[in-house]
């Protein structure tokens, strides 16, 4: 059969430790045998971060701007340890950190579900995708340990020097104080941000805040949603017999544990950071968790949403085997060139990537799989294999089902 043609390179962003050996697995045993791979390749190992004083990461995330695909393999947050470990010359930053400052997205985290390992949410049938808000809130926070009795007031002075007061509270003695923002344009991104996902991946929408209670903070993000939904997105949803419905954080987590599943939940940034985490967990394995940053412009970055695996990593250099699963990686790989295929109309790349998706499953569904998988499976013939041993067996069941 012959190579699989690629118009224009997907950005392709390396990065450390054992995602980083196993990116190299994945594209020469799964993509390079069946495509013409073409890429824009940016080294975000550590290694390379540091050489270029982090200019490599904006560099990657320009050429996302430019070509409107990415896929990234995860990548260390330098920490004290890391610095002394790497021999850095400085902290750099987190690079998912600085991609998101640049192409201003939305993260959307869904599980992968597969046959045996059942959602500990014994209604879940279908994946429940977290929309989670980037920008501001507590991650912007400002705060104070408060010493002792006194006013605490809230000021906003604007342009031409005019101060609007409010006292936030009398303290009679010590306690805690913090003080937040956000920003219209943000909120404004992020709601297309999740309009758009949502029609793409043909899934409702569900948005919920704490409006109730914070009523000017809270429910600028209900009202914000609710005008671009009625002016920009409200026929297109009916056209695609899609929903797009409010309700309070309160009743959405009531619902979410009931539902079966199959729509896409937008939160708030902390409210997003903390429940993606129960989704992820509910539903097994944080190694089956795919993440894609989409921007409101329409820049897509396919990430898995695990880390670098240190701990199988040292125990590769020192030359032992590892079992460490690669779903999450291959589905960063698989949405990206699905998407590529989309935008430059390759159906034959759509196709490549829904059969990998699809042999990846069978794979563990058959009882081949990696030992994260073999200890929560309940399948009664399953198999523990190591990483390589395992994308072998989906290169098999792969190459069984594009013979048909
Ligand atoms: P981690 O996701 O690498 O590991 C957390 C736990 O989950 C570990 O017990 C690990 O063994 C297990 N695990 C994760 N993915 C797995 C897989 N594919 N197969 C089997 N087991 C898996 O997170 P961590 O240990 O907190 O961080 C390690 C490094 O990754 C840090 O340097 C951190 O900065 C980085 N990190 C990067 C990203 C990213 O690039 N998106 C996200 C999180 C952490």
């Amino acid at each position: 059969m012959e190579k699989i043609k690629m118009n224009v390179p997907l950005v392709e962003m390396d990065g450390d430790e054992m995602t980083r050996i196993i990116w190299e697995y994945i594209k020469e045993i799964l993509l390079q045998p069946y495509i013409e791979l073409k890429t824009e390749y940016y080294d975000l190992g550590l290694q390379k971060r540091n050489e270029t004083d982090d200019q490599i990461t904006i560099d990657a995330a320009l050429a996302t701007k430019k070509y409107g695909v990415a896929v990234k393999c995860a990548t260390i947050t330098p920490n004290a340890q890391r610095v002394e470990e790497y021999n850095l010359k400085e902290m750099w930053k987190s690079p998912n950190g600085t991609i998101r400052a640049i192409l201003d997205g939305t993260v959307f985290r869904a599980p992968v579900l597969v046959e045996g390992i059942k959602p500990l949410v014994t209604t879940w049938k279908k994946p429940i995708t977290i929309a989670r808000h980037a920008y501001g809130d507590i991650y912007r926070n400002v705060e104070y340990r408060v010493e002792g009795p006194g006013k605490a007031e809230l000021v906003y002075t604007d342009k031409i020097g005019k101060e609007t007061r409010q006292t936030i509270f009398d303290f009679p003695g010590k306690g805690v104080l913090m003080g937040m923002h956000n920003l219209d344009s943000s909120i404004e991104s992020f709601a297309r941000a999740c309009f758009n996902y949502a029609l793409d991946v043909k899934q409702d929408l569900w948005f919920s805040t704490k409006d109730t209670i914070s009523k000017q903070y809270d429910h600028t993000f209900k009202d914000i949603f609710q005008e671009i939904y009625d002016q920009e997105y409200k026929e297109k949803f009916e056209g695609a017999k899609l929903e797009y419905f409010y309700t309070l954080i309160d009743d959405a987590v009531a619902r979410v544990i009931r539902s079966e599943g199959g729509y896409i939940w937008a939160c708030k940034n902390y409210d997003g950071d903390v429940m993606s985490d129960m989704v992820a967990t509910a539903f097994g394995s944080l190694a089956m968790m795919t993440s894609v940053l989409v921007s409101p412009e329409g820049y897509y970055e396919y990430e898995a949403a695990h880390g670098t695996v240190t701990r199988h990593y040292y125990k590769h250099l020192q030359g032992e085997e590892t079992s460490t699963n690669p779903i999450a990686t291959i589905f960063a790989w698989t949405g990206a060139l699905r998407k590529r295929g989309e935008l430059d109309g390759l159906e034959d790349l759509v196709m490549f990537a829904d059969q990998l998706d699809k042999a990846s499953l069978q794979t563990i569904e058959a009882g081949i799989m990696t030992k994260d998988l073999a200890l929560i499976s309940e399948l009664p013939h399953k198999q523990s294999v190591t990483t390589e041993a395992f994308l072998h067996a989906i290169k098999k069941t792969l190459d069984g089902t594009r013979s048909v």
